[in-house]
């Protein structure tokens, strides 16, 4: 990539947890991984976010004020609500003042406010919605953007596209990650690993029921976002042979998972991607997960894990039981195909440089 064709581009990320928390799930790792690769390849990137966030080798403009609750808490037809003192509107505040300097200004809050604020700023914005249709709010504002500034909408897969009225506006840009912090392990343990926020979107009651069915330890990583739902859990399988080992770093958090027999992903919801998929594929791990949102385009049915019907325990422990019929290393190759940060960075690359286009036409 030639630096003279290179973009400056500041990305405004999640507002309901700092970076590092893991209070904003996989947007977090999808932040820093097209940050991290447009970077390496001479673009000029800035990350604005609450104050406490952490992001290796990038810069971040840490906001103060107060975190934005989570969509997924809300029901369909809540009204938008904000803290008094946003870091939300903070943090567009900032990007109003320094708009200027930069080429085009990414969006990677799930929120009614940056939507509605595009048509007032000068920079061309680009909004990357995480997650699929939750708050009639969001639905609206963004379909309204998506038909004022054609192109700007970007989202995970299909799947989570469909979602929304406006699914054909939507350019599908799919996840990537750093493939050389994720190591092959060819020779597993009698485990299995569940990974990802505790939250009741994450259906993890079934992926306990099944490691009791099938007597296999589960190791249990991710942010406790909530703790009654975990509580509840603890309480209705005491005896089911379950851990949680906490919230890990990446690092960490590939060394356990690559030792297991399989990933189990049981979204209730339709997943708008799973970065986790991805990640234990990388590690040669296959994933068994509800055929249903990201996970079912992602899952090679039979090849790199299995696709089961959604919601259902002995789905996933019929699985369980055919996993011998799966070749590890095809699991890291289809990670290493599909999803390196190159592929990433490609995808994202051509779609900044339209929406920045598009300010020259102004
Ligand atoms: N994760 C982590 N440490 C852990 C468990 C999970 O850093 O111990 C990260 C994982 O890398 C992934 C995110 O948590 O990026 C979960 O994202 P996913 O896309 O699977 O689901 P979301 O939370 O966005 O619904």
């Amino acid at each position: 990539m030639t630096t003279n064709n290179s973009l400056k581009l500041l990305f405004l990320s999640t507002s309901v947890g700092q970076l590092g928390s893991g209070l904003g799930g996989g947007v977090e790792l999808t932040v820093l991984n097209i940050a991290k690769e447009l970077h390496r390849r001479g673009h000029k990137i800035t990350v604005v976010a609450p104050v406490g966030s952490v992001l290796e080798s990038i810069p971040v403009i840490e906001i103060a004020g107060d975190l934005q609750g989570t969509a997924q808490t809300q029901d369909y037809n809540d009204s938008i609500v904000m803290p008094a003192d946003a870091v939300l509107a903070n943090m567009w505040e900032y990007a109003r003042q320094v708009q200027d300097e930069w080429d085009v200004i990414v969006n990677f809050a799930y929120d009614w406010l940056p939507f509605y604020l595009t048509p007032f700023f000068r920079t061309p914005i680009a909004h990357f919605i995480s997650m699929g249709s939750l708050v009639r709010s969001l639905d609206r504002v963004a379909e309204q953007t998506a038909a004022q500034f054609p192109g700007t909408i970007g989202v995970y897969t299909a799947s989570q596209a469909e979602t929304f009225a406006f699914a054909a506006e939507c350019q599908l840009l799919g996840s990537g990650i750093d493939l050389s912090l994720y190591e092959f392990c060819s020779q597993p343990q009698s485990k299995l690993a569940w990974l990802g926020r505790i939250a009741p979107e994450k259906g993890l009651e079934d992926a306990v029921a099944a490691a009791k069915i099938t007597g296999l330890p589960l190791k249990i990583m991710g942010k406790m976002q909530d703790e009654d739902y975990w509580q509840k859990i603890c309480a209705d399988y005491p005896d089911a042979p379950v851990e949680y080992l906490g919230f890990l770093t990446t690092t960490q958090m590939q060394e356990q998972v690559r030792q297991c027999r399989a990933l189990l992903m049981t979204p209730r919801w339709v997943e708008a991607f799973g970065n986790v998929a991805i990640e234990a594929l990388a590690c040669g791990v296959p994933v068994i997960a509800y055929a249903r949102g990201g996970p079912a385009e992602i899952v090679r049915d039979g090849h790199t894990g299995f696709l089961v019907e959604p919601d259902s325990v002995n789905g996933l422990v019929g699985a369980i039981a055919r996993l011998d019929q799966i070749d590890r290393s095809a699991c890291r190759r289809q990670a290493e195909v599909e999803y390196s940060l190159e592929a990433l960075g490609d995808r994202f690359q051509h779609w900044f440089n339209s929406i920045a286009a598009s300010k020259v036409r102004q």
